[in-house]
């Protein structure tokens, strides 16, 4: 029994969208019916909305964001506190959700409210922080002023693996900054990636309008989310392929707007031969097998100098077999399921093909339910599947370089540049080792698995455009307004 069940006040029904401050039925014929991917239980069918419906959320938002547009910083402040607070109480019961829902072991459901709870603190902080400029001019007589100003409406669309931190680190920003949000959740999360935040902000008070869920198919609203005249911002997380495609919409269509994208990674985690080897070890599991690799900054390919190549694949084989692997609800648990049967015959697909590219197969185990035990392979080249696409699953393969040129050449061979790792006990050797390499983030003598409220997170190359978190998704998430003044009769040539 979880925690909460005996909590009456606790959050239970979430069968319905919410729009315009009301909880309404879906519209649509279709239904999403939301699993437990441990267990296969049907936690909650969800009618799903329709592009009226759509058009609902977003008439709202237009209306109740130039309202609140308008309000004090410490209003907007008071609302995110209140949210921190009902987080707070509500701990144990969102934790439980996260674990019942997306398949979150206890520890990752613990990192992710962290986050979460991290995130929506310091975006108490950016009402406050939001501030113009005034530039000097050629023309004399005037005066320029920088507004920031709200962006408007937000367009939020979040993945699955991190669905209550991903959601939250678009829309409490988005929020606190004057804006409305209308957030598709992931169809695998409905309840963590979005209806159960639209609770917690209902119940801070947050005016009706500002934040809409509206859960549908990608084929009835998908498209329609992005194209739709009133977002001037669209905030998607998720893979690279159906990011490009929300990148060719926004650019594309009739009315142009913004993208923020943070997409797929394949985060490199280099031990260089002077490294802290156990240390590395312990590191690679955690980040390698973190909510079952299902991290977009998760360890992708694990790169070690030759030197210490047999050294290291022994005693991180001996570790990784120590793990427990099944019920995500158990204390002890380190592997727990993969989110769908579609994610599930990928990793299937992968393990095969990785042993006729001829990788070696150290480590498997028996794929019970959806719950996939630690694949280790090593003799992986870099051509290989397993090292040039992203994997999503409790899959590694450990790639040797022949020296450090040849670890950095390796880590930089990848169409993605989300995050990466690298292991030494030269400091300034890792610094210039992560200089090197092509990413949005670096972490040296740690996993490649970080994410801090005050820090840039975000990526490069088809992993992303745009970086959350600080005053960084702070400016992206309001636009400027150069207003000039003349003072004085401005002499024109003619
Ligand atoms: P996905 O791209 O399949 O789905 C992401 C979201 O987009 C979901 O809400 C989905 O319903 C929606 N969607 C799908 N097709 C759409 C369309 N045509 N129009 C509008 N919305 C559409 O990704 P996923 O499987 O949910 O998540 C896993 C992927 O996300 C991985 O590639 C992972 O690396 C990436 N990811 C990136 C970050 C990051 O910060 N860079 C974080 C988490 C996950």
């Amino acid at each position: 029994m979880s925690s909460n069940d005996n909590n009456s006040n606790a959050y239970s029904d979430f069968h319905l969208q919410f729009i315009g401050g009301e909880w309404q039925k879906g519209k649509d014929d279709s239904i999403n019916t939301d699993t437990n991917p441990y267990n296969g239980d049907t936690i909650v069918e969800i009618q799903q909305a329709t592009k009226d419906q759509l058009d609902e959320a977003y008439d709202a938002a237009d209306q109740a964001q130039a309202k609140w547009a308008k309000t004090t910083p410490a209003e907007r402040a008071a609302v995110m506190y209140k949210v921190v607070s009902i987080l707070d109480q509500r701990q144990d019961e969102i934790v439980d959700w996260l674990i019942k829902e997306s398949g979150s072991t206890r520890i990752k459901a613990m990192v992710e409210f962290s986050s979460a709870r991290a995130i929506t603190l310091e975006a108490a902080s950016f009402p406050n922080r939001v501030h113009g400029e005034i530039r000097p001019s050629n023309t004399p007589g005037k005066e320029n002023f920088i507004y920031r100003e709200p962006i408007g409406v937000v367009a939020v669309i979040s993945p699955w693996n991190f669905p209550l931190h991903l959601t939250q680190r678009s829309i409490a920003p988005a929020l606190a900054l004057g804006n409305a949000v209308v957030l598709k959740p992931a169809s695998d999360t409905p309840v963590t990636g979005g209806l159960l935040l639209a609770k917690v902000f209902e119940e801070a008070g947050l005016p009706k309008g500002l934040l809409n869920v509206v859960v549908g198919s990608g084929s009835e609203i998908g498209d329609a989310i992005v194209e739709h005249k009133a977002p001037s911002l669209v905030s998607f997380t998720g893979s690279t392929s159906v990011g490009q495609h929300i990148g060719e919409l926004a650019n594309g269509g009739e009315y142009i707007k913004q993208v923020a994208l943070e997409l797929g990674g394949n985060s490199p985690f280099v031990v260089l031969k002077d490294a802290d080897i156990e240390q590395a070890v312990k590191a690679a599991a955690f980040g390698k097998f973190l909510h079952q690799g299902q991290i977009c900054i998760a360890i992708n390919r694990v790169v070690v100098e030759d030197e210490i190549y047999d050294d290291f694949v022994e005693r991180f084989l001996a570790h990784v077999k120590t793990l427990n692997v099944g019920d995500p609800n158990k204390q002890d648990t380190a592997v727990g399921p993969i989110i769908n049967e579609k994610q599930l015959k990928s990793l299937k697909d992968k393990i095969a093909k990785a042993q006729d590219e001829g990788a070696k197969m150290i480590l498997s185990g028996e794929i019970e339910g959806q719950v996939v035990p630690p694949h280790i392979f090593t003799e992986v080249t870099r051509e290989m599947d397993l090292s040039c696409n992203e994997v999503f699953g409790p899959l590694v393969g450990i790639i040797r370089a022949k020296d450090e040129d040849d670890a950095l050449s390796i880590a930089n061979d990848s169409m993605y540049g989300l995050s990466s790792a690298v292991f030494t006990a030269d400091m300034q050797k890792g610094l210039r080792f992560a200089r090197g390499i092509r990413a949005g983030m670096t972490h040296i003598n740690d996993i490649s698995v970080n994410d801090e409220s005050n820090t840039p997170f975000g990526g490069e190359k088809n992993s992303g455009i745009g970086r959350f978190n600080g005053e960084w998704v702070l400016e992206e998430f309001t636009r400027t307004h150069w207003i000039s003044m003349q003072n004085e009769p401005r002499q024109y040539p003619f």
